[in-house]
């Protein structure tokens, strides 16, 4: 049996349904509702000193308070001394680990293959003085690159190429280096990885994608066990104030009751999904970390317990790429994944990610997993350049 340990909060040992639907939720009290609504205050009621949790809407808000407890309960399940803190997006939470640990003359060692914006943020790293270096995610490539660090910045899966790294052991090399480490764990979701349990110092994700699921806000946050660097990054949301609305705390909230029937979903369709695109011939790149014969699957098995909803391939070029997206009927052609209804684009139409013309990152959502593939079969078949199989 588990030794229960005072510290260990109410949910130690639960599974991840019942976690997901109670997690934040304050003690009953009699004639309130379950998760309580929205708070909107920009200040509160605050008689003599200014103490206490609330005093102004840019510090802290109810709202949040809950939203960040059940974020931090399926970060860390159990454990009491992991603070979470929400931001305004994904990009506001990452910005607040990087701007508030690094500093000029320190090196930061960031993937070269992950999210959009990172080249971003690179530039603006490096106009501060900070030196950014570079590596793939995978085959741990960011190990060799580690010397005299002061932070590692890990996205596993990569988005969108869906090469993974070996959490445990970039973390083991960089603590040794002296270096801290952070995790996007955007695509994964807290319920697919968990950063912290895997040596990571900070588990960043934008809450836009699969946390909230549906497709309708943004939202990010940062979860660590340290109190110090927990303070640094509140010290920085304080700054920038990059805050989430009440309205969009609470419905992230209300989303996350869901978050476990969501992804179960998502992860058994993707995975249905890409073994049927692995029959096309005119299917090549095929990549989903959960497909056993996929380069990042040894990998992904020791430290994911969910492979995601995303999947990749190309298609034989921009034109033909095209003619699928536009053949979907139940598939939205549109950027952005994790979301309840699938959608997928033509990922070099960004410029930017290093990939061919006719390369589709495709979102699985919570469709009936039959009708989306027959769906997608169908699209492929007219996307064909063969009129005579279009024809069919
Ligand atoms: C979308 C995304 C982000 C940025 O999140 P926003 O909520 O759009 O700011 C960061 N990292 C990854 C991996 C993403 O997919």
């Amino acid at each position: 049996m588990e030794s229960t340990e005072p510290t260990r909060s109410w949910s130690a040992g639960l599974g991840d349904g019942t976690r997901t639907v109670r997690a934040g939720l304050p003690e009953p009290v009699k004639y309130e509702p379950t998760l309580p609504g929205p708070v909107f205050a920009a200040h509160f009621h605050l008689p003599g000193d200014p103490t206490g949790p609330y005093t102004y809407g840019r510090d802290e808000n109810p709202t949040w308070t809950h939203l960040e407890r059940a974020l931090g309960e399926l970060e860390a399940p159990g454990e009491q001394d992991v603070q979470t803190l929400v931001f305004a997006s994904g990009m506001a939470a990452i910005s607040a680990v990087l701007f508030s640990q690094l500093r000029a003359g320190d090196t930061v060692v960031m993937p070269d293959d992950g999210y959009q914006a990172l080249p971003l943020v690179h530039e603006q790293l490096r106009a501060y003085g900070i030196e950014v270096r570079t590596a793939p995610t995978g085959g741990d490539a960011q190990l060799s690159v580690l010397e005299g660090a002061r932070l590692l910045w890990i996205e596993t899966p990569s988005n969108p190429g869906l090469d993974v790294c070996d959490i445990r052991r970039l973390a083991r090399a960089a603590h040794e280096a002296g270096a801290l480490v952070a995790v996007d764990n955007t695509l994964a979701t807290p319920l697919g990885q968990r950063p912290l349990e895997l040596g990571a110092d900070f588990s960043v994700a934008s809450d836009t994608k699969g946390t909230t699921g549906h497709g309708d806000i943004l939202l990010g946050h940062v979860s660590c066990r340290d109190p110090r660097l927990a303070a640094d990054v509140r010290r920085w949301r304080k700054i920038v104030g990059a805050i989430p609305g009440p309205m969009e705390a609470w419905l992230a909230h209300r989303s996350l009751a869901t978050l476990q029937l969501r992804v179960d979903r998502q992860c058994a369709s993707a995975l249905a999904l890409a073994e049927a695109l692995g029959k096309r011939g005119e299917v090549t790149g095929l990549r989903y970390p959960g497909l056993p014969d996929d380069p990042s699957h040894p990998v992904a098995a020791t430290q994911m317990r969910r492979f995601g909803p995303v999947v990749s391939f190309v298609l034989p070029d921009k034109a033909w790429a095209e003619r699928f997206l536009d053949g979907l009927r139940l598939v939205d052609d549109a950027t952005s994944f994790g979301g309840v209804r699938s959608t997928a684009e033509r990922r070099g139409r960004w410029g930017g990610d290093a990939v061919p013309e006719g390369f589709i990152r495709f979102s699985v959502g919570a469709e009936d997993p039959d009708d989306l593939i027959a769906d997608v079969l169908r699209a492929l078949d007219r996307a064909d350049g063969d009129d005579d199989r279009a024809a069919r």
